[in-house]
């Protein structure tokens, strides 16, 4: 056989390889189950000429041809087209192993002293000043595997549930590798910090001496994926750039959906479950849809009354499967803004971290006159105006209730970091401003639709 011949075989057979991977990509119309929805990590839009690229970054697939005619193009998401957009994470990675290219983080190999330095960290996972950031260094980027992996052991799932480790690795792979490293707050770093939120909170007394195997387990996958593939926008954004998850979740919980769709399909692609029931992996996919949706900040004044109400009454029985899975739902909700409610040094690095993501989305909306969302301005806005209405507005009366269901010392300490990094945060506003009364006038609105994705912090 020639070269040229084997040169072309070889060619096929990388154009088969790559082309089999995508065509592994699925769209279930009938239950919306993403088997490998991935929002385009890539920046290409298209403009009238054509594809344009700019930097890589972590926006969504963006059809620029609507910012381009006076009036709006309906935009079609046949599922031809939705597939069309799909997995693009997991394409580029295929894309870059082929080009030669090894990706950073991509290796596991560390230095001994890291990882002993890791292992020793993880003995004391259960602490609430835990630094994920140092974690994640130890870990080379690999926080959210070690992590829940970790945590897994801890809690004898692998043990109940029969796992195999090695599916359980790889499933944990797929979802650390699903978050956009380029998003300075979405990342698998805030995943594997709500993730260890949430094991502190399962670990609080009232919940860990009635919660069954099967609700610790749902806990971590959902804390796990619960920001799975997102883009680094909100879901205003999405709305107005007529982005195809949009329309398909009908401009309602947008992200949250998408996240738990793509939760659901790389679940039944690594067949963590396989060896389970039909029926018990259904109830398990619906109920960590429950604890992922819950985490829509939009939806937090409701959540917040119905908590109310059950502890005005006293009628939370945790004996009961249905009461549980609120609380976890309730808990999975401050794991996921319990940023204020860590230590200064860590909290002022997610404020840093969510603030750079925000503006990041007023630079694009800036640069395209799709209007500045509120928050995203960063010639009007500041860090402490953002972190003060996002505490006074929902951080505050979120752990205020959590505090009267489970008034432990883990509640006392969360309220009084809240309360420390609050005047923190009004010193810095009182140097800026010279006056340390300003609260962002966005979270005055508390109305469902402007205020909760704006400061989402999930
Ligand atoms: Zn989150």
């Amino acid at each position: 056989m020639g070269i040229a011949l084997i040169w072309c075989l070889a060619l096929i057979l990388i154009k088969w390889i790559t082309s089999k991977r995508r065509g592994a990509i699925s769209y279930d119309s009938s239950d919306q189950t993403a088997l490998y929805i991935r929002m385009l990590g890539d920046v290409r839009v298209r403009s009238r000429a054509g594809f344009e690229t700019e930097r890589r970054g972590s926006h969504p697939y963006i059809d620029f041809r609507i910012f381009h005619s006076n009036s709006e193009i309906e935009v079609s998401v046949s599922a031809r087209n939705v597939r069309r957009l799909l997995s693009f994470q997991r394409y580029l990675r295929s894309s870059r192993f082929f080009r030669g290219i090894t990706v950073p983080n991509s290796s596991n190999i560390l230095d001994d002293d890291y990882n002993g330095q890791a292992k020793c960290m993880l003995e004391k996972v259960g602490n609430w000043n835990f630094d994920i950031f140092l974690f994640d260094r130890l870990t080379n980027g690999n926080s959210l595997v070690s992590l829940t992996f970790h945590l897994f052991n801890l809690h004898g799932l692998i043990e109940h549930f029969q796992l195999d480790t090695m599916k359980l690795r790889r499933f944990l792979v797929m979802v650390q590798e699903d978050y956009h490293s380029q998003n300075p707050y979405h990342n698998a770093v805030h995943a594997a910090d709500v993730t260890q939120a949430m094991h502190c909170y399962l670990k609080e007394p009232k919940l860990s001496k009635s919660l069954t195997p099967w609700d610790v387990l749902l806990s971590l996958i959902a804390a796990a994926t619960h920001d799975l593939d997102h883009p680094g926008v909100n879901q205003p954004f999405l709305i107005k750039t007529n982005h195809y998850l949009a329309t398909l979740y009908k401009n309602t919980s947008v992200l949250e959906n998408h996240h738990w769709r793509s939760a659901v399909g790389l679940l039944r692609e690594s067949g963590l479950f396989a060896h389970m029931s039909l029926e018990n992996r259904q109830l398990m996919e619906s109920q960590i849809g429950d604890l992922i949706l819950a985490t829509d900040i939009s939806q937090q004044n409701e959540y917040l009354s119905m908590f109310r109400s059950h502890l005005d009454r006293g009628d939370l029985c945790l004996e009961n499967a249905n009461h549980r899975h609120f609380i976890l739902q309730m808990a999975l909700k401050c794991a996921d803004i319990c940023n204020p409610c860590r230590t200064w040094e860590l909290s002022k690095q997610w404020s840093e971290k969510v603030t750079e993501e925000f503006f990041h989305q007023g630079d694009i909306e800036k640069k395209y006159h799709l209007g500045v969302s509120p928050l995203c301005d960063r010639q009007t806005e500041t860090i402490a105006n953002i972190q003060i209405g996002f505490m006074t507005y929902l951080v505050e009366p979120l752990f205020g209730e959590w505090a009267r269901f489970s008034n432990t010392r883990l509640s006392q300490t969360m309220l009084g970091h809240l309360g420390l990094n609050k005047a923190s945060w009004k010193g810095v506003q009182r140097e800026q401003s010279g006056s340390g009364d300003d609260v962002d006038p966005a979270f005055e609105e508390m109305d469902s639709d402007i205020l909760p994705q704006e400061p989402r912090l999930s």
